[in-house]
């Protein structure tokens, strides 16, 4: 996520372990803040909005921690001093002008150059997308995902992919992961398993993205037994150009009884894929094999922890997809915990428009928005297929928040639709209503109290919100469909006419 997100971690945890001084003072208490931050968002920028956070404590108050601690203590390479250290970090945390955004999106800039994700070095936007032109072939009906598991960087003035993978760059933490996967296997529930863990193994030994591949369809293919597995660099959102994943792991069980609902949903995949109200070119004459499962989590790690997704659709890959199926999974023990912590907190009664409404969530907005990040996961990005000949990169970085805005109006559309009453997943026809009102509230308004006034959403999740509760708010604006009302001075959303706000989405 950031080149030196490591070393300001360790640095910060060390004084947090070893300073001596004054721990009751205000800019102590800011210290605890501002690692409490980082700990969260796994390095010094915002997990959503992505940009740099500002420490409540000033650069003098650092070095004063600093020069309290043991110079062995400290993550100080070979060659360099305490002094360098602390200069070096000095100006990566407290300087707004070094690394502002972790990842950047603004139309028009370099996006490589003005993002400080660890991708990237030395090398412009322009250099990353000739490299990568070059390697593409589009006569390929079964493309890798060129540049999933590098970075890119130049060596005597020539651009250089390093790879990840055993003998190569993070080399050391990868026979790490290998070694601990090999450990895993002993305990397999089936062959399949073990076959799976195999192929992952071979991929982090060799690196080659077609091994990848390789593992991925076992994966898909792989049903079998209670407990599951995802590893390896698979989500691209940290890359403003969308194509170098970020290490994450997930080690998880099946809830029975709860999949029985996805299960009920991907078994008519097809049928909703045929009733789907996209241009007919654009839908998969025949779906195969979405598989969906509520799981618990039972490990979380790297990208996935500690903020974690609450619902996963793999593999990426698009045509692995469209020929092997995609496995889906809605995290249950997380979004029944989210669930739990949203009762009583006196959310809904401060920022949702009138008791009704508020009753209305009550009874349906914990099932209908379940029942939408399985919508999301199982069946919306398992949906649709590309023209032949499309590169699945070319909205670049607006790839990932359309993704999401297309997978997040397929459950949107649905959820309202009689075809769940009748599967006997929602109790009501009504119900969808408190999920509609609950997401447009979000994308207008309460999704920004994770923003920085002032500061532009940047998250494809959120992008994706904003995008379609805007643009349903203006595109029904003149029929008043959804409104903003202000009342005592607070700012609701108001929803006139339920029906049209499906036909918006
Ligand atoms: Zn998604």
């Amino acid at each position: 996520q950031g080149k030196y997100n490591l070393r300001s971690r360790k640095t910060l945890e060390t004084v947090y372990l070893h300073y001596e001084g004054d721990r009751e003072c205000e800019e102590f208490k800011a210290f605890e803040v501002y690692l409490k931050r980082i700990w969260f968002a796994s390095g010094i920028h915002h997990h959503y909005g992505c940009e740099k956070f500002k420490p409540g404590f000033s650069e003098e108050y650092f070095y004063h921690l600093l020069e309290n601690i043991g110079e062995k203590l400290l993550p100080i390479k070979r060659g360099e001093t305490k002094e360098d250290l602390m200069r070096q970090l000095e100006s990566i945390l407290f300087d707004p002008e070094v690394m502002p955004k972790r990842v950047n999106q603004t139309d028009g800039e370099d996006l490589v150059l003005t993002s400080a994700c660890n991708f990237y070095e030395d090398v412009t936007q322009e250099e990353v997308e000739r490299f990568y032109a070059k390697m593409k072939n589009t006569d390929n009906p079964n493309p890798p995902s060129y540049g999933l598991n590098s970075k890119l960087t130049k060596r005597n003035n020539e651009v250089v992919e390093l790879t990840w993978k055993e003998d190569g760059l993070y080399g050391e933490t990868i026979r790490e992961i290998v070694s601990w996967l090999l450990k895993a296997q002993k305990y397999a529930e089936n062959e399949g398993q073990k076959h799976v863990i195999d192929l992952l193994v071979k991929f982090y030994r060799t690196g080659n993205l077609e091994d990848f591949d390789r593992y991925s369809i076992a994966w898909v293919e792989q049903h079998e037994g209670l407990v599951d597995f995802i590893n390896g660099f698979i989500e691209v959102y940290g890359d403003p150009l969308g194509m170098k994943g970020t290490w994450e792991g997930i080690v998880e069980y099946k809830d029975l009884e709860a999949t029985k609902r996805t299960q009920t949903i991907s078994q008519n995949a097809q049928w909703f894929e045929d009733h789907s109200p996209v241009d007919p070119r654009f839908r998969k004459p025949e779906v195969k094999g979405v598989t969906a499962n509520v799981i618990c989590a039972a490990m979380l790690g790297g990208e996935e922890y500690p903020a974690s997704a609450i619902g996963i659709n793999l593999p990426n890959s698009n045509w692995i997809r469209q020929e092997h199926g995609s496995k889906s999974v809605t995290i249950g023990n997380l979004t029944d915990a989210y669930n739990k912590a949203a009762q009583g907190n006196g959310f809904r009664d401060e920022f949702v428009i009138d008791k009704e409404t508020v009753a209305l969530m009550n009874q349906y907005a914990d099932i209908t928005d379940d029942l939408h990040t399985d919508l999301h996961e199982c069946l919306g990005h398992g949906s649709g297929k590309l023209l032949p000949g499309v590169d699945p990169d070319a909205l670049k970085a607006y790839g990932s928040t359309i993704e999401e805005a297309r997978a997040d109006l397929f459950g949107l559309y649905y959820v309202a639709d009689p075809k769940l009453v009748e599967l006997g997943l929602t109790p009501s026809t009504d119900a969808y209503k408190a999920q509609y009102y609950t997401y447009l509230m979000n994308g207008l308004m309460t999704q920004l109290v994770r923003i920085e006034p002032g500061n532009n959403v940047e998250e494809a999740h959120m992008r994706n919100r904003q995008l379609i509760a805007r643009w349903v708010y203006e595109k029904g604006a003149a029929e008043k469909v959804v409104e903003l009302v202000k009342k005592d001075g607070k700012t609701y959303v108001v929803i006139n006419d339920y029906e049209k706000v499906r036909e918006l989405f």
